[in-house]
């Protein structure tokens, strides 16, 4: 439909300010909070839902894949490595020991696979991956914003961008689509801009029950996994179609290993007993790809998953032993959307750049399904080319289509979410924009936070 109408000119109250304002409370953004908070910054979080996580929990992605590189080495720490360890306080996770990581032992390897923790062809090994509780996470995630003293905004949707010149969402406009093809993926077609003379965000409007709000922030960090913020702003992107997925639970199941061994499903054990995880939620795949952006897309794929899942809960209770009396707990709270939109930014990181250290590495990621691989994420993969008080982290930042399946994964949203929350503070400290951070200081800063970085990188 090509019908239109003009919205009244509206005040806006701006209801807060803060030197680091985060929006999206997933992996990166909780991540991305707590280090600016301890970096000494003000910094408010909003999050459009009730619970922060993300995909992380709401979505019942609860694996962390991986810390390792798939040789036994641990090459994410940091806030990850803290969560795990905030999680096992709890008895709200289970992972291999640090002595079973990169072990070949064949029944070590299938003990670990049966929680979800090994993926991939083989010869497998053991990985430093790890399987949790949601609602454990959930609590543990607002227990530590909350010491880390962030300010936390829930039940807000960013929904425009406002520049300090003055200029709002009328001249930073969401990109008209459709847009040209670019590989697999779409590209709004915007050409590389200069990067001198950025503009600056000054305020975010969001969208409640309140009506319109506006926050005032230094500086924006774009964790909203779609990345809403850059679009709004108008920086680039590509944008990819997908099969989306609606992962659940079901308990009362007897026997699950005895279940695992039967072979009449795929499921994962929990941390609870009785209770497994159903990845993908289904069988099958569901009919057609879909814009993760677009909400008709995503109504369709709601309905379609939802009945997929009762279709397999049925199955799993008819078919399987040991699910005769097992029922269903809970679905995901949000569709499974492993890719949508994804930063042009200053760099874009290639499958070629595999095992490459960059000057500007801000984080270490290992591969999911291939041991050994190893995707070092320079800075420039956070950076817009067009904003200069924005950075982005987490499943949208900027790398292509495959290094997408290494860098989305929870442990490196972590990680790229710590790198842009120490960024932002530097960036203000040192009165300059996001794109003339002192990287040496940045992975100094990290490294000093427990970060792991390898060897080599800038030199301040
Ligand atoms: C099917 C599937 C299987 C996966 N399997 C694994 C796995 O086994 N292990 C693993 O480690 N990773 C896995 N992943 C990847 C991983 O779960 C996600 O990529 C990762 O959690 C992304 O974190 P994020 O913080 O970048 O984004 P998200 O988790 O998407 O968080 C974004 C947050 O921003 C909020 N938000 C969005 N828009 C707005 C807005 N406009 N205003 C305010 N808030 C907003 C959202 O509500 C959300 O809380 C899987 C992903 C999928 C889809």
């Amino acid at each position: 439909m090509s019908d239109y109408i003009t919205m009244p000119e509206q005040r806006v109250p701006v209801i807060a300010a803060c030197d680091v304002l985060v929006v999206g409370g997933g992996a990166a953004g909780m991540s991305a909070a707590i280090a600016a908070a301890r970096q000494g910054a003000d910094v408010i979080l909003v999050e459009r839902y009730g619970y922060l996580g993300g995909l992380a929990s709401g979505g019942l992605i609860v694996l962390l894949l991986t810390l390792d590189d798939g040789d036994g080495h641990q090459i994410i720490a940091g806030q990850c490595q803290e969560l795990v360890e905030r999680l096992a306080s709890r008895g709200a996770c289970f992972y291999p020991p640090e002595s079973d990581w990169g072990n070949y032992d064949e029944a070590l390897v299938e003990k670990y696979r049966r929680w979800g923790l090994v993926w991939g062809s083989g010869p497998h090994r053991v990985r430093y991956s790890v399987a949790y509780d949601p609602e454990e996470f959930k609590y543990v995630a607002n227990t530590w914003v909350g010491e880390a003293g962030v300010r936390l905004m829930y039940h807000r949707w960013a929904s425009d961008v406002v520049f300090d010149d003055g200029a709002g969402a009328g001249t930073a406009p969401h990109p008209p689509a459709p847009s040209p093809r670019r590989g697999e993926g779409e590209s709004n077609g915007e050409q590389t801009p200069a990067t001198e003379n950025r503009r600056s965000i000054s305020h975010v409007v969001f969208t409640s029950k309140a009506g319109r709000e506006a926050i005032r922030a230094s500086c924006v960090i774009d964790t909203t996994g779609d990345g809403d913020v850059f679009t709004m702003a108008g920086e680039s992107f590509e944008k990819e179609q997908i099969h989306p997925w609606l992962w659940f639970r079901m308990a009362g199941v007897q026997d699950v290993d005895a279940a695992q061994a039967g072979r009449g499903g795929f499921f994962f054990k929990t941390v609870k007993d009785g209770q497994v995880l159903m990845p993908w939620g289904a069988a099958e795949r569901i009919e057609r790809r879909i814009d993760a952006t677009n909400p008709d897309d995503l109504t369709f794929a709601e309905v379609e998953c939802r009945r997929m899942v009762m279709d397999e809960v049925d199955r799993l209770r008819a078919q399987v032993p040991g699910f005769e009396d097992a029922y269903l707990t809970d679905v995901a709270l949000t569709l499974g959307v492993t890719e949508s939109r994804r930063l042009n930014g200053a760099h874009t990181l290639v499958r070629d750049d595999v095992g490459t250290v960059f000057e500007d590495t801000i984080a270490t990621t290992g591969h999911w399904t291939k041991y050994g691989a190893v995707y070092h994420i320079p800075y420039r993969s956070l950076l817009p080319q067009r904003v200069g008080n924005l950075l982005v982290a987490g499943r949208c930042i900027s790398v292509d289509h495959r290094v997408h399946h290494a860098t989305k994964e929870i442990p490196p949203a972590f990680a790229t979410g710590e790198a842009a929350g120490v960024a932002a503070v530097q960036a203000l400290r040192s009165s300059v924009g996001v794109e003339a951070v002192d990287v040496g200081t940045l992975q100094a800063s990290l490294r000093e936070a427990g970060a792991w970085l390898p060897e080599g990188g800038a030199s301040s």
